[in-house]
């Protein structure tokens, strides 16, 4: 394990021991360590890209466009304006004598070509470099057309990843609290942070809710709406999935509008059920709590013949989990241990002190955790401790085919939904399908001892 990992990264690599694991995390990215992480640019994009009756406008070179163009599985159930993929196409001329009234131009032929019920205007690169006047335009373009124009300050070279989610959330603060709503909001209303709606995930999520008598007043942002969006100040709590991208947003609605948040997560049978059970605790009221423990049972005796019968022909494989945030690694160790399959390595991109001590809590002893990781640490690690699975997203793909290892795809561009109670069943299924295939006899196998 030594010799894969560079030196000024040794202490965000750690071993499980006593159900610790002393880990670094939360730093800046290491120049020639080839990290998995996407710019700042990108963690707004994907944050806001769901909002899908909203003008998305990248204000930057056509390539910065083209890199995120469409670049969620995430649904919508009515309008697809976030689908296409606008940019002002900065070239040299615009370098050289600034960018600024390009962005109007661009802005005023997209509202009256769309007419959306809003624009998000995201600052790439370029921008932060020539120093445009982005707000600025952004607030003329607001009065003159009379909806909301909201710049994502997001300059790839200002961070990582996270503090693109950072500027998103500074955007959307921009739009909560500007609308009032038309009609009284239920007792038992709840917003939605931090799912996005992936291959329809959030309608599963919703059902579940409506069953236990909980109205979702807005969705942030899956299948997001800006009216929505704007009277999210109105619900009685924040039920948050993302914590990495969505944990400022819900701060400030906490400190300015008095709205409290629990985090949760919707993925494996135990902390879909404990997403649930947590929403009625918090309302306390024992009829949503009889209605969450219904449904609960419901689905559990669907699906435990479903998992026991898996479990029983997957017992024994070994896993390495490494996604974008820490709160999917924590949930996918505890589901894949309800199929017999024990994580040997698990990391995220973006993960906190608290998450990294959950995780190694979970793992058993020698299990190597990581933050922030690489292709050769990722590999390196798989081989080291015999890995049959990999789970990961469009990065870590050929990493484990390369390695002739299973692949299951937990990324945001997938098309199969992951999440609640059915996504237990897909994900069961798909983990089962990937290690089951006859074609792992076929290919090389270096990780086992294979020419490469
Ligand atoms: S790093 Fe900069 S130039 Fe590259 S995609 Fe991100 S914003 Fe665009």
């Amino acid at each position: 394990m030594t010799t894969a990992i560079l030196e000024k990264r040794r202490a965000q690599v750690a071993t499980v021991k006593d159900g610790k694991a002393s880990i670094a995390c939360a730093k800046p990215s290491l120049s020639g360590s080839v990290s998995q992480r996407a710019c700042v640019f990108c963690g707004s994009r994907v944050v806001l890209y769901p909002i899908v009756d909203a003008v998305h406008l990248v204000h930057g070179p056509a390539g910065c466009a083209a890199y995120t163009w469409d670049i969620r599985g995430t649904v919508s159930s009515g309008p697809e304006l976030h689908r296409l993929s606008f940019t002002t196409d900065l070239r040299e001329r615009d370098v050289i004598f600034g960018g600024a009234e390009k962005l109007e131009r661009a802005l005023r032929v997209l509202i009256a070509r769309y007419t959306p019920k809003a624009a998000f205007v995201y600052a790439t690169c370029i921008v932060g470099v020539i120093g445009d006047d982005v707000d600025g335009v952004c607030r003329k373009i607001a009065v003159e057309t009379g909806i909301p124009v909201l710049p994502v300050r997001s300059e790839g070279f200002r961070g990582s990843k996270k503090d693109g989610y950072a500027a998103a959330c500074d955007a959307l603060a921009g739009l909560i609290g500007t609308l009032e709503p038309a009609e009284p909001v239920p007792p038992y209303s709840i917003n939605i942070l931090g799912d996005f709606n992936l291959a329809g995930e959030l309608w599963i999520l919703e059902e579940h809710y409506r069953r236990m008598g909980v109205n979702i007043l807005t969705r942030i942002t899956g299948d997001g709406r800006v009216d929505d969006i704007r009277r999210a100040h109105h619900a009685k709590l924040n039920v948050v999935q993302c914590s990495g991208s969505m944990t400022t947003l819900a701060n400030h609605m906490k400190e300015t509008y008095g709205v409290p948040f629990k985090q949760v997560s919707y993925f494996g049978i135990e902390d879909m059920s404990a997403a649930l059970y947590d929403v009625a605790a918090f309302f306390g009221d024992p009829v949503l709590h009889e209605k969450a423990a219904a449904l609960v049972r419901d689905e559990v005796t669907r699906l435990l013949p479903l998992i026991e019968s898996y479990r029983a022909r997957l017992t024994g494989r070994k896993a390495v989990i490494y996604v974008g945030g820490a709160f999917k690694t924590i949930s996918l160790i505890k589901a894949l241990r309800l199929l017999g399959i024990e994580t040997v390595v698990a990391g995220s991109q973006t993960g906190r002190p608290e998450d990294y001590d959950t995780i190694a809590g979970l793992c058993n002893p020698g299990t190597i955790i990581v933050d922030d990781s690489n292709p050769v640490e990722l590999s390196t690690f798989a081989r080291e401790r015999g890995a049959d699975l990999f789970i990961g997203g469009v990065k870590e793909r050929p990493i484990a085919f390369k390695m002739g290892m299973a692949f299951c795809d937990h990324n945001h561009e997938r098309k199969l939904p992951l999440a609640g109670f059915e996504g237990m069943k897909n994900f069961a299924e798909e983990v089962y399908a990937s290690l089951m295939t006859p074609v792992w006899g076929f290919v090389r196998n270096p990780r086992k001892g294979g020419a490469a």
